[in-house]
């Protein structure tokens, strides 16, 4: 087919250049180049870095730099308006970058920096952080790295316009610093925990300082140890023999094994509390899971048969038989 050659053709564009920039198709070199000014005051890098969304602000910034610079080319232009794949919009579509008054003198006022003192916010960074229990128990230093906007020398002092053309920060207006720091996470976190550090985040640009660091704090999964809630539950397996006679077992916690006493005639599935060596000071709780022998050796099962003879334990099912024979 013929269209398959127009691979290697300059590519495509489904974007409406003439929407994006609010022109109608027929604009001048000046309409575009007003209409670009505008629109650089008002989403230009030096807004967009710092508004909530500043990664759908950056690329919606991208859009009017490719309209402008595409349709500023009378030869770009020639070959957009004859490749591009666009449903010619209306022109009138400004509404799409908000609300950018058609009125060139609101525009100017709007855009000058307002004389009264308002005072910025710098804006939070979040990071979520894994951690172990012990760490949540213990707490922890970390280390991470913070990304900071850094102005760009070059280009600070020049026009908007000039700004974009500069190869240093490639029309960003900043460069993006690594830094790394240290972090205290303290004692007793849980998980989902919010920890806010007050002006341990990113640079902020606009606001003229640092902005706070929010920490979410997520576990670890732990092989033996389940986190439930802030309660640590472990089921430990325990021999027969333990379980019937009693023993000083060692345990898992979230810090290191500590020493536990088994009650001699502890049953199956009992549950022992261990005051505060949960997350935050809550318990932690020990299930006792006693295991059954695998195999007997010929000795063994003569001991048991004669444990059997010997019992004085009543059948366990008795109570179950009496209320069954109850039932008419
Ligand atoms: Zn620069």
């Amino acid at each position: 087919m013929e269209d398959e050659k127009a691979t290697n053709a300059p590519t495509k564009t489904h974007k409406d250049y003439y929407y994006i920039l609010g022109i109608k198709p027929n604009a001048t070199s000046t309409e575009i180049q007003d209409a670009y000014n505008d629109l650089y005051e008002k989403f230009g890098p030096h807004i967009a870095a710092h508004s909530v969304d500043a990664d759908v602000q950056a690329r919606n910034f991208k859009d009017i730099c490719d309209a402008y610079e595409v349709l500023m080319n009378p030869q770009k232009r020639k070959e957009y308006d004859k490749n591009s794949e666009v449903f010619r919009q209306t022109s009138d579509v400004r509404a799409l970058w908000g609300k950018v008054t058609k009125d060139k003198k609101a525009v100017v006022e709007a855009s000058k920096p307002k004389v009264e003192e308002v005072q910025i916010q710098a804006q939070a960074l979040e990071m979520e952080f894994e951690v172990t229990l012990k760490e949540a128990m213990k707490g922890a230093r970390k280390q991470i790295i913070i990304t900071d906007p850094t102005p760009c020398d070059r280009c600070a002092d020049k026009k908007p316009l000039e700004r974009m053309q500069c190869d240093g920060c490639r029309g960003l207006g900043y460069f993006n610093v690594d830094r790394t720091v240290e972090i205290d996470l303290p004692m007793g976190m849980c998980n989902g925990m919010e920890l806010r550090k007050h002006g341990q985040g990113r640079w902020d640009l606009r606001a003229g300082k640092y902005g706070d660091l929010i920490i979410k704090i997520k576990l670890k999964e732990h092989p033996f140890l389940k986190v439930i809630g802030k309660e640590i539950k472990c089921i430990l397996p325990v021999t027969i023999y333990e379980a019937m006679l009693g023993a000083d077992v060692q345990i898992p916690t979230a810090t290191g094994k500590v020493s536990m006493k088994i009650q001699p005639l502890t049953q199956q599935g009992r549950m022992y509390r261990l005051k505060g060596l949960g997350l935050a000071g809550a318990d932690m709780i020990v299930i006792i899971d006693v295991v059954i022998p695998k195999k007997l050796s010929g000795e063994e099962v003569k001991l048991y048969k004669h444990l059997q003879e010997i019992s004085q334990e009543p059948n366990p099912r008795q109570a179950i038989y009496e209320k069954l024979d109850q039932i008419p």
